[in-house]
């Protein structure tokens, strides 16, 4: 399968599969049905809840022949009240995933907040309605731990999510193991080219997170307005007889993304992954490029009480 090599070798398929907001008692479904139609790529985090039904359906997969691990990159993140407490959180997501080692650990988001037990998520608010962050850990504490989970052997590679430029910069700075990858929310609604150009500069591979812009999902999360329906992606999809889905996600991988879907319908898993047969020409990338409108759908503040982003 197509995929992208990272700085330090190792490759990463260039069409994942997200599970967050993905039930507990439809993954095993899924993840055989994704497995099937040619997915290779799993992008999951100790906050999404589920890494205990992924990690069954994972070792009941390796029990077929359909793939064996070596084949699958399987991706999870450090949640925000793990931050001083890095090894052992990778190990608590390594057993409920029942993998031995990751393929790629990622910061979830440049922020340590008030720790309430290895593995616990949701985050801890004060009598104020503000996150509780820990000011006592620093992102370059937590990822110098990140490196030691490289030299232990528990994970292949580490990276950061939802650092800006700035953060990113600091990290290339202060890591002896770079980071491999940022993942970040961008789609036709919020290109962040900037931040994209940056890291591919640095040989920091982008993922784009929700690279649909969450379509139903973040609207119903989050009010945002999905750019499935814009009409200069919908003359596309008709001039290309493809899907707008189909061409969002095209239009991720042709500016060297890698993108990492969500579907709970067998259908769309499909769909999401037929996007190696066609491609956009410069003039409808450009097109693309003129529809931004600098606007993030996922909008962690409606749980935090601030926004980290301001
Ligand atoms: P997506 O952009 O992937 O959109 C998911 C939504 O799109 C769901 O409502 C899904 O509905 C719908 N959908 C999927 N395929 C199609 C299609 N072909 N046509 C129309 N609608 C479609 O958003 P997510 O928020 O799910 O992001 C994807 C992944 O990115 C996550 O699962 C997670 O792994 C990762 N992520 C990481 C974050 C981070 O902070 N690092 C933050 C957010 C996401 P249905 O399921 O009904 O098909």
């Amino acid at each position: 399968m197509a995929a992208i090599t990272l700085n330090n070798g190792f490759k990463m398929p260039l069409v994942g599969l997200g599970v967050w907001r993905m039930e507990g008692k439809e993954i095993k479904h899924l993840l055989i049905n994704a497995i099937k139609i040619g997915y290779r790529h799993l992008d999951c985090a100790a906050d999404y809840q589920n890494e205990t039904e992924v990690g069954e359906a994972l070792s009941e997969i390796f029990q077929t022949a359909l793939v064996k691990r070596e084949d699958l990159f399987i991706t999870t993140k450090l949640w925000n009240s793990d931050h001083g407490h890095v090894i052992e959180a990778c190990k608590n997501s390594l057993e409920k995933l029942r993998l031995d080692y990751l393929d790629l650990y990622l910061v979830h988001f440049p922020i340590a907040t008030r720790h309430t037990g290895v593995g616990a998520t949701g985050s801890a608010m004060g009598e104020d309605g503000v996150l509780d962050i820990d000011t006592t850990v620093t992102l370059e504490t937590t990822w110098h731990a990140m490196e030691e989970l490289v030299s232990k052997g528990l994970v292949r590679s580490i990276g950061i999510s939802n650092y800006d430029i700035f953060l990113t910069r600091d990290c290339l700075a202060y890591s002896k193991v770079k980071p491999a990858v940022n993942q970040i929310e961008t789609h036709p609604y919020f290109q962040r080219d900037s931040l994209v150009k940056f890291c591919q500069k640095h040989g920091i591979c982008v993922t784009a997170h929700t690279p649909l812009g969450g379509a139903v999902a973040n609207t119903e999360w989050f009010g945002s307005v999905s750019c499935l329906d814009d009409p200069v992606l919908k003359g596309l999809a008709e001039k290309y007889k493809k899907t707008v889905a189909q061409v969002v996600l095209r239009w991720g991988i042709q500016r060297d993304t890698v993108v990492i879907p969500k579907s709970s319908k067998l259908e769309r898993l499909e769909e999401n992954f037929q996007v190696f047969d066609f491609e956009l020409t410069k003039e409808d990338m450009d097109l693309v490029k003129s529809i931004d409108r600098k606007y993030r759908t996922n909008q962690p503040a409606k749980f935090w009480g601030i926004d980290l982003y301001a």
